[in-house]
């Protein structure tokens, strides 16, 4: 039987537990959801207790807000702030050590850890933005060790989303609500338990061994019934028009400026941003002068001194820094990575302070009419 022809099987809520079990049994360290600080974060779990249950949330621009959700479901929420983004691409890692010898510098790649690691509950969209990052930083000529390590030990038990929260707009960019790919099993909630599905080798392992039934065919349309309403549900959307040309031909359109007057600048957006990677580098010596170290940190196309190139900063005004953003994101990242930027997660929206909105200033730009 191939991973992808089983039938699908029915986990009561109850029995959530062992699949939990059998992950950390295969030697994995468990990433799950869980309330923290007023927000849904991923973060390690013992046990599915830990999870979000019962919880919704109500987002719009500038906006998060945890609520109960009136019923006891697991993943009945859209994706808060953070993303897979720190698991793989560490906002702050050592990447090489100098020794200084007697005569000489010696050079030392600083070793990724590479424990395999389980994460729970990741949905479409952060599925997406990690094929994304896999473009970026395992490049054929620039493999990245530290990612291609921790990329190589994961292992993914994704949700399909049925509660998309009101930023997000997935299903335009056609990577969500529903999984497709890059995961080893995948779980559709209802209200007395999951439909499971495995995609992988691995993942039809650890399916094996749940405690789980056949899926019966009632089921299976009411979680298929699920996907489709929270597509439908989905009100925002962006152009359908060539982003790329449509942009680049209005780089002197007068909204530009009018976002600048309301854009922080704090790069909030990025920091949230599921594929957003750009970063600097530095080193830090130590006070003997005997090592130093190399950091790679996560950086913002929004701070200023992220364009400063030898006595020149290239986008010294924030008109300039949104419309790098904004160009790459829908537009050059098609030349670069061979399609758009944005998975549609609507993170930026919600954790925008003043609540700027790239459909509508995408639609603007590019159609003259918001979306
Ligand atoms: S640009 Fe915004 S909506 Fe698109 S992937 Fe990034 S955070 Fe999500
Ligand atoms: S668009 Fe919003 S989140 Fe991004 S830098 Fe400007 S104010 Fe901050």
């Amino acid at each position: 039987m191939s991973a992808t022809s089983h039938s699908p099987v029915f986990l009561h809520h109850n029995d959530l537990q062992q699949l939990l079990q059998i992950l950390q049994h295969d030697g994995y360290t468990c990433i799950g959801p869980q309330v923290r600080d007023g927000v849904i974060h991923y973060d390690h779990i013992d046990t599915v207790e830990q999870l979000p249950r019962g919880y919704g949330q109500h987002q719009q621009p500038g906006h998060y807000q945890l609520e109960p959700a009136g019923h006891d479901r697991y993943f009945a929420w859209a994706n808060g702030p953070q993303a897979l983004k720190p698991w793989l691409f560490s906002p702050r890692e050592a990447l090489w050590q100098c020794q200084a010898g007697e005569d000489k510098l010696a050079f030392e790649q600083v070793a990724a850890e590479d424990d395999p690691l389980a994460v729970f509950g990741v949905r479409a969209c952060d599925i997406a933005a990690l094929y994304l990052h896999d473009k970026h930083f395992l490049q054929q000529t620039h493999r990245d060790p530290g990612y291609r390590s921790r990329r190589q030990n994961l292992l993914l038990v994704a949700v399909n989303c049925s509660h998309p929260a009101e930023t997000c707009f997935c299903a335009s960019t056609g990577d969500g609500p529903e999984v497709h790919y890059g995961h080893d099993l995948v779980l559709s909630e209802l209200s007395e338990g999951f439909i499971v599905q495995a995609h992988t080798e691995k993942g039809l392992s650890i399916l094996a061994r749940l405690p789980a039934e056949t899926a019966s065919q009632s089921r299976i349309a009411a979680a298929q019934a699920s996907s489709r309403a929270a597509a439908e549900q989905q009100g925002r959307r962006l152009p359908s028009q060539d982003l790329q040309a449509a942009l680049f031909a209005n780089l002197d359109h007068p909204r530009w400026e009018d976002i600048a007057r309301r854009c922080l600048s704090c790069g909030n957006c990025t920091s949230v941003c599921p594929t957003c990677f750009c970063h600097r580098e530095f080193d830090e010596p130590s006070l003997d002068g005997q090592t130093s170290t190399h950091y790679r940190q996560w950086d913002s196309c929004f701070n200023q001194g992220h364009s400063y190139i030898h006595g020149i900063t290239l986008r010294a005004e924030t008109r300039l820094r949104y419309r790098q953003w904004l160009t790459h994101k829908l537009g050059s990242w098609h030349q670069q990575y061979g399609r758009s930027g944005c998975v549609g997660c609507g993170r930026c929206i919600s954790w925008c302070p003043v609540g700027i909105d790239l459909t509508a200033e995408a639609s603007l730009i590019c159609t003259g009419s918001e979306a």
